[in-house]
């Protein structure tokens, strides 16, 4: 089995738990969403090829690079062929911290037992309105989040913020697992933000600035 890997780079986490912390991150070619603000077009396509690797070649290339956090992220890493096999594989490593960043709309019913495991955690989003995505949210995954877990809202509009508020609460997602909003800066301004959480007392929320986006330009890529 090869993985068709877009980029693959040492950088650090940008979001998250363990932002700020040097992880290594796999992006895979493909994504089942067109996501109006989307960041990683290039990734978007199924058609896009990128180096072939295998399951071993991935592991061999996060060791040497030495960090223990890894991200898995895309275009969408559940819907590539054999994520399981490869996701098992790197978790037998208990150095390694695994995260899988994935979009909301893919099913977490096949990946039960990978949720069990220590050492993988999910990083889901919601899409928002202003994503024109939300129709495709499998919502059976925001019920079943645990605290190892991260739901993260990309937030672009004031209407966002309201239908964000409304999904935190149906789900009780606060009680669940750890929860970002995270500002598109260029359409909404990021004490707009905390504006609203003061207001509606949104505790246990965090709001996260991208990292990636200050250090680097919005553009560059591979960092
Ligand atoms: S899910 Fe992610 S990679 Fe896919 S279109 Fe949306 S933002 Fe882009």
């Amino acid at each position: 089995m090869k993985y068709n890997v877009i980029e693959k780079f040492l950088s650090v986490d940008g979001e998250g738990p363990t932002a700020g912390e040097i992880a290594t991150f796999i992006r895979f070619g493909g994504c089942n969403l067109v996501c109006d603000w989307c960041d990683t077009s290039y990734s978007i396509s199924r058609k896009v090829k990128g180096e072939l690797l295998t399951k071993e070649e991935i592991y061999k290339y996060i060791k040497e690079n030495g960090a223990e956090n890894v991200t898995l992220t895309g275009g969408e890493p559940l819907i590539q062929d054999g994520i399981e096999e490869l996701i098992y594989f790197l978790a037998e490593d208990s150095n390694l911290l695994i995260h899988i960043e994935t979009n909301g709309s893919v099913p977490f019913y096949k990946f039960e037992k990978i949720k069990d495991l220590n050492n993988v955690s999910f990083i889901v989003d919601y899409k928002l309105p202003s994503s024109k995505m939300e129709n495709n949210m499998h919502l059976k995954n925001f019920q079943i989040l645990s605290s190892k877990d991260v739901c993260k809202f990309v937030i672009g509009t004031m209407e966002d913020l309201e239908k964000a508020k409304v999904i935190l609460e149906n789900y009780k997602l606060v009680e669940k697992c750890l929860v970002y909003f995270s500002p598109i800066t260029t359409t909404i301004k990021p004490v707009e933000i905390v504006e609203f959480m003061k207001v509606n007392k949104l505790n246990g929320v965090r709001l996260q600035i991208q990292l990636h986006k200050i250090i680097w330009s919005p553009e560059t890529r591979g960092v």
